[in-house]
């Protein structure tokens, strides 16, 4: 079982606080689908020299940037290309059922007409991901978005009564001018929609982002970690409370609709990444791709990425560091069977997950499972950091 995620690397204006590899400019937008086709082509043995009876892709993500910026015809010619170069479940592309094979496609809110919708579903898109982030206009200005709150409502219904199904929104939280209040009504708006599965995301201030400048300025202050907490806290309250099980830090879904493309991920099954900045998994090995249109679609480059094989060290602690952001938690027997060194690790960290476990930090289930409660989701990241090898 494999994924393969396809990034496309271009907006129509970069958001102030975004740290993915994207252009604004329209320079590359003809020459990108040659050079992925390129892509596709070398990395066509990617998955079956190492899992030669179990190739099958199950999940494909198309991610960015901006998918949607791009003509669905223009995406087609991408798809085609992946189609004819690894293998799918016999009925993939032409399935609701996201266990059969799951295919989301990113979308921005102004780029949906019905039209649109439709040529998405006609290749084979069974789940959309969009960029909703809030549903106040001054707020989405202020990101830099292109869409206001309006466009995303009606895209979302655009969506649905294009036969999507499979709807998944995002949020963000955790900048000044956000008060409590109007993150409660960014909730009970998100929820009056109804969609399968909502992401929400904490502001951070990602490295050569034009919030860095206006930070390193002290023009921008992101607000004290109490006030973003009560905000995660009542986002995990209001969604339970409309039936949504949270499976992730960050991730929501109604029952059946959990991502399987990025729940992959965490639970590390092979994926490809194609397109600059694209990263891929295999085995022991991780390879990113070199952000940079111009190199990626320069048909005499001749190296477009690097990788590591990843020390026995990396492989604990990616099982943990991925694992334990989860609801499911990890199983001890993952962390025992990393590894011949893993015994050692465990070890290591036996005392630390039990002053942790003391502590309400960790919880050890009957089934041999460490997980980090819900109450303490907020401050995952440092729990995590406390049990690395
Ligand atoms: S639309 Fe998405 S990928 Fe593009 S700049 Fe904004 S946040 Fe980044």
């Amino acid at each position: 079982m494999a994924g393969i995620y396809l990034h496309i690397p271009f907006c129509n204006k970069k958001c102030i606080y975004c740290g993915f590899y994207s252009v604004a400019s329209k320079a590359f937008r003809d020459k990108y689908i040659p050079a992925l086709e390129r892509e596709i082509s070398h990395r066509r043995d990617f998955f079956s020299s190492l899992y030669p009876s179990d190739r099958t892709v199950k999940t494909l993500y198309i991610g960015g940037g901006t998918p949607s910026v791009l003509s669905a015809d223009v995406l087609g010619r991408a798809v085609s290309s992946i189609r004819d170069n690894f293998s799918f479940p016999s009925e993939a592309f032409r399935t609701d059922n996201p266990d059969i094979f799951e295919f989301t496609v990113e979308v921005n809110p102004d780029d949906i007409t019905p039209g649109y919708a439709q040529a998405l579903k006609e290749l084979g898109a069974n789940r959309i991901s969009m960029g909703v982030q809030s549903f106040n206009d001054s707020h989405l200005e202020w990101m830099g978005r292109r869409h206001n709150s309006q466009q995303a409502e009606d895209a979302f219904k655009i969506l649905r009564n294009a036969g999507f199904s499979n709807i998944s929104l995002d949020l963000i939280f955790g900048f000044p001018m956000l008060s409590q209040e109007q993150w409660e009504e960014n909730l009970d708006r998100i929820i009056e929609l109804h969609p399968e599965h909502i992401s929400a995301y904490q502001l951070g201030i990602d490295p050569d982002t034009p919030l860095e400048r206006l930070a390193e300025k002290g023009r921008f202050r992101l607000p004290e970690e109490e006030v973003c907490e009560k905000m995660y806290k009542s986002l995990q309250a209001v969604l339970k409370g409309s039936g949504y099980t949270q499976y992730e830090v960050s991730n929501f879904c109604s029952p059946g609709f959990h991502s399987r493309h990025n729940s992959s991920y965490w639970s590390r099954i092979p994926y490809l990444g194609l397109g600059p900045g694209a990263h891929s998994f295999i085995g022991r090995h991780r390879e990113w791709n070199y952000p940079g249109i111009e190199t990626y679609c320069n048909p005499d480059t001749k190296e477009i990425r690097e990788g590591e094989n990843l020390s026995p060290e990396d492989v604990f602690n990616e099982i943990l560091m991925l694992g334990l952001r989860t609801a499911e938690g990890v199983r001890m027997k993952d962390l025992r069977n990393s590894d011949p060194m893993s015994s050692v690790f465990i070890s290591k960290i036996i005392p630390v997950i039990q002053d942790l476990e003391q502590k309400g930090l960790l919880a050890v289930t009957k089934d041999g499972r460490i997980k980090i409660p819900s109450g303490r989701l907020f401050v995952s990241d440092g729990i995590i950091r406390d049990l690395f090898v």
